[in-house]
C-alpha cells in the first residue's frame, strides 16, 4: 500500500469511529486532508459547523484565515497536510475532553507516522498540548521544539489557533509572525533547531546552577 492509500484506509476508519460519543450528532466526520508526501502537517482542534458540514479540516472562517497565512509564506493548501486532534465536532463547538482525544490518537498518531513530515505545526494549546505537555501556548508558539514522537525526533512549532487570531488583533499579529519562521525553519532544516534548542537548554542551566 502507498501512503495515499494508507491513509484513506485510516480516513474510513475514521468514519465509521464510535470509540468515543462524539460521533453521535455530526453530520460528517473529518479525517484530514492534504499531501501523504507533505513536508509540513498542520493539527488544529476538532472540527467546528463548516467542517462537520463538508468534512474537510479547516473550510470555515478559520481555515480561509489559514488559507491566507499560507500564502503569506508561499505555501499551498495542496503541498500541506491538514488534521486534527479529534475528527468529530464537539457539542456546541465545546473543548474535546481528555478521554475524546484519547480516543482520537491511534489516529492521528498513525497520519503523522505514515505522512513522516519535516515540521509538525500545532494550532490551537490541544493540538500543542499532544506534543508539548504542560506548556503554555503564549510561551512557546513560534519556537521550534525536538520532540519524540512514535520513535522518531520531529521538529514542532507551535502556533496559536487561527479562531484565536480572529477575535484577536494582536494573536493576529503575532500569528502571521509565527508563520513566517516556517519557511525558515524548512530551509534551516534540523541542524540550525537543534543548535538553538541546545543553545536554549545551555541558557537555561546556567540560569539554575
Ligand atoms: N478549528 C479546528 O481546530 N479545526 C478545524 O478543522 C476547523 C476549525
Amino acid at each position: 500500500m502507498d501512503k495515499r492509500e494508507k491513509l484513506e484506509k485510516i480516513a474510513k476508519q475514521v468514519v465509521e469511529c464510535q470509540r468515543c460519543g462524539l460521533f453521535k450528532g455530526t453530520n460528517r466526520s473529518v479525517p484530514g486532508q492534504g499531501n501523504p508526501n507533505a513536508e509540513v502537517v498542520f493539527v488544529g482542534e476538532g472540527p467546528g459547523y463548516w467542517e462537520d458540514q463538508r468534512g474537510i479540516p479547516f473550510c470555515g472562517p478559520s481555515g480561509k484565515l489559514l488559507n491566507k497565512l499560507f500564502q503569506l509564506i508561499g505555501l499551498s493548501r495542496e503541498e500541506v497536510w491538514i488534521g486534527n486532534v479529534v475528527k468529530h465536532r464537539a457539542p456546541n463547538n465545546r473543548d474535546p475532553l481528555p478521554e475524546e482525544i484519547e480516543a482520537c490518537r491511534l489516529f492521528l498518531d498513525e497520519q503523522i507516522k505514515i505522512i513522516n513530515p519535516k515540521i509538525i505545526v500545532t494550532l490551537g494549546r490541544f493540538s500543542m498540548n499532544k506534543f508539548l505537555p504542560g506548556e503554555y501556548i503564549s510561551q512557546v508558539h513560534g519556537q521550534a521544539r525536538f520532540v519524540d514522537f512514535a520513535g522518531e525526533k520531529r521538529i514542532v512549532i507551535s502556533m496559536y489557533h487561527p479562531a484565536a487570531a480572529l477575535r484577536n488583533g494582536r494573536i493576529m499579529e503575532q500569528i502571521k509572525e509565527d508563520f513566517k519562521k516556517i519557511s525558515k525553519f524548512l530551509e534551516g532544516g534540523m541542524g540550525e533547531i537543534k543548535k538553538k534548542q541546545e543553545e536554549n537548554e545551555q541558557k537555561q542551566l546556567s540560569l539554575i546552577v
